[in-house]
């Protein structure tokens, strides 16, 4: 969806329906703006419901001071202005009350974004806004001061967190990136250290791939138009489950042969249609789409395995938490879990970027679930529905496990229950 040319208006509806549906605030609490280039701010309005915000609704404050609208302009608006006063660059800012990054507010922490290479490219360091009454002009000051020092999300103390972007769409994206990696922390700080990537570790994974070559599109057969269409199904699906965000996860199926559709690299996967794919062949991708970087990882995967027909990089909260700390996840503590997941791997964080070949040491039909170290999960199925199942499993597996440990001691299923599973279930001779 190109966003551009969207009314502020509508646009500012839309991330806030979106933003309130998937709780990453209340219905009183956050506000979104935009800046026009007359130099007006579009803003959500001052106490109305987040849930059914209308177009009509969103006020417009002129450059001069004026009010345009049918409501007061959101209380906070003093910060909108003076982050955009400070930083010339930011069209768009975010500002809500997510309970993952509410957390880290209340206890005057920082997020870490150096522990997953898509947090420190999207969101890079966050900073910290002292408190101050909210809706007063000192806060304002507090946080346009930190934007000035060129940080693009700000805490603030006791309160929330606020995110610039270069448009609405982009500060979004990192406003829920930003999300996502403080629920992800706070679930791995409960399992042991989450370990920071060096300096070296986010360098490799910045890696910006040469150009691919391409090819011209043909007629599509029947065969990629059904890959397009359940692909694009499971990736929005996998959006509404939370499984994937707006900036993370790359999914494919095969057509046939080596021949692969796979998401977009950049894309919001909220919106995904069959079209925004893109189609793999021999290495080179069709003409007028910029494939998601994992494509030759998946490439490699496909071409040594002819049963995987789909394969899903993603980084769902609970089991990312496992990727980035020493623990591993114990699949041994329920039967469904070890059925779908089997031991679950760790690879080893340079391996994706350095030795995909390595890759094939960790997953295969018979292992088809692994963790990547400090950077999500790495899943094969035998379909599109089978991949997004055993995420589905993968998730619900960290989520349980994570919640059994605050109960106890978890206990694991012994070596003659695991071996039932094997014979019963997955046929094998042991
Ligand atoms: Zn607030």
């Amino acid at each position: 969806m190109n966003s551009s040319l969207i009314h502020p208006a509508d646009e500012l509806v839309q991330k806030m329906g979106r933003i309130y549906h998937y709780r990453m605030t209340t219905t009183s609490g956050g506000n979104l703006s935009i800046l026009d280039p007359d130099g007006s701010i579009w803003i959500t309005p001052s106490r109305v419901d987040k849930g059914s915000l209308r177009a009509e609704d969103v006020v417009r404050i002129h450059a001069d001071g004026c009010v345009e609208g049918a409501h007061p302009p959101s209380s906070e608006h003093p910060f909108h202005r003076k982050i955009y006063q400070a930083r010339p660059d930011l069209k768009a800012v975010v500002h809500a009350h997510p309970v993952g990054l509410v957390a880290f507010s209340v206890c005057r922490m920082l997020p870490d974004t150096d522990v997953f290479p898509q947090s420190h490219l999207v969101c890079g360091r966050v900073g910290m806004a002292a408190y101050a009454l909210p809706g007063s002009e000192l806060l304002g000051d507090n946080i346009a001061a930190v934007f000035a020092r060129g940080f693009n999300c700000v805490l603030l103390e006791n309160h929330g967190v606020v995110v610039g972007g270069v448009d609405l769409q982009d500060a979004f994206e990192r406003f829920e990136t930003l999300e996502f990696t403080a629920q992800t922390l706070i679930r791995a700080n409960q399992l042991g250290k989450a370990a920071r990537l060096t300096v070296e570790q986010l360098q490799l994974a910045a890696f910006t791939r040469p150009p691919l070559e391409k090819f011209a599109p043909v007629r599509a057969t029947t065969r990629e138009k059904a890959a397009r269409r359940d692909l694009a199904r499971f990736v929005r699906r996998g959006y509404q489950q939370r499984l994937l965000v707006s900036t993370e996860g790359s999914f494919s199926a095969r057509v046939e042969g080596e021949e692969f559709v796979i998401t977009p690299n950049s894309a919001d996967r909220h919106h995904i249609e069959p079209g925004d794919l893109a189609l793999i062949r021999g290495g080179k991708s069709e003409a007028g789409k910029r494939p998601s970087r994992a494509m030759g990882l998946h490439e490699l995967i496909y071409r040594a395995y002819p049963g995987v027909h789909a394969i899903v990089n993603a980084r769902p909260v609970h089991a990312t938490a496992f990727s980035a700390v020493a623990r591993r996840l114990e699949s041994r503590t329920i039967p469904e879990s070890y059925i779908f997941l089997r031991e679950v791997p760790k690879i080893p964080f340079a391996l994706v970027y350095e030795d995909q070949e390595g890759v094939l040491d960790y997953v295969s039909p018979s292992q088809p679930v692994a963790l990547l170290e400090n950077n999500g999960v790495l899943i094969l199925g035998t379909g599109v529905l089978d991949a997004f199942d055993r995420l589905e499993v993968l998730e619900a597996t960290a989520e349980a496990i994570l919640e059994g440990v605050k109960l106890g001691p978890l206990v694991e299923m012994d070596e003659a229950a695991i071996g039932d599973l094997r014979r019963f279930f997955l046929k094998e001779e042991i």
